[in-house]
C-alpha cells in the first residue's frame, strides 16, 4: 500500500499501520484541509469506510456505524460523503442496481466484475487491458486520464 506516498516526506518514521488505519489518517488530513472539524461521528464514519472492502452503500455504512454509535444520523452520513466524494477522497460508484457505492480513492486502480445475481463485487486488475486501452486511445489521439470499467457478468455453472 502506498497510500501515504509523498505527504510523509520529511516526517518522522511512523510504525507500521495497516492500510485501513492509512485510510483514516488520509481521510482525517483530506477534512482538515477542508477546513471541517473532525467529530466523533465523522471519525465513526470514516473508520468504517476505512475498514470496508465491500463497496457498502450509505445504508450499509449508516448501519454499521450505528452499532457503535446508536445516536448517529443517517443524514449525517449522507453528508459526510457527499464532503468525501467533493474532496475526491472517495470514489462513488453507480453500478447496475442504482446504488452509489463508495471507496476509498486512494487504492490502486482497479476494475470491477459485478455477479449480477449475487450484486458481490470483485476487484480485478489486468496489464493487458490497461494496454490495450492506451493502445486504441493513442491511436484515436488520446492520452487517458482516467477509465471506469465494468464487467456484469453470470456465474458458470461447474460443469
Ligand atoms: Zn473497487
Amino acid at each position: 500500500m502506498d497510500t501515504a506516498k509523498g505527504k510523509t516526506a520529511g516526517m518522522p518514521q511512523a510504525l507500521p499501520r495497516t492500510a485501513a488505519q492509512n485510510r483514516a489518517v488520509l481521510f482525517e488530513a483530506e477534512l482538515k484541509q477542508a477546513g471541517l472539524r473532525m467529530t466523533q461521528q465523522r471519525r465513526l464514519i470514516l473508520r468504517i469506510l476505512s475498514e470496508a472492502n465491500d463497496h457498502p452503500d450509505a445504508k450499509t455504512i449508516f448501519g454499521r456505524a450505528f452499532a457503535h454509535d446508536p445516536t448517529l444520523a443517517v443524514s449525517t452520513v449522507y453528508r459526510t460523503m457527499k464532503l468525501l466524494g467533493e474532496r475526491g477522497a472517495i470514489e462513488r460508484h453507480a453500478f447496475d442496481d442504482g446504488v452509489s457505492r463508495y471507496e476509498h480513492a486512494d487504492q490502486k486502480h482497479h476494475d470491477h466484475l459485478i455477479d449480477i445475481e449475487t450484486g458481490q463485487v470483485i476487484e480485478f486488475t489486468s496489464d493487458e487491458i490497461e494496454r490495450l486501452q492506451a493502445k486504441i486511445a493513442a491511436e484515436l489521439g488520446y492520452d487517458i486520464v482516467r477509465h471506469r470499467l465494468e464487467l456484469y457478468g453470470r456465474r458458470r455453472k461447474a460443469d
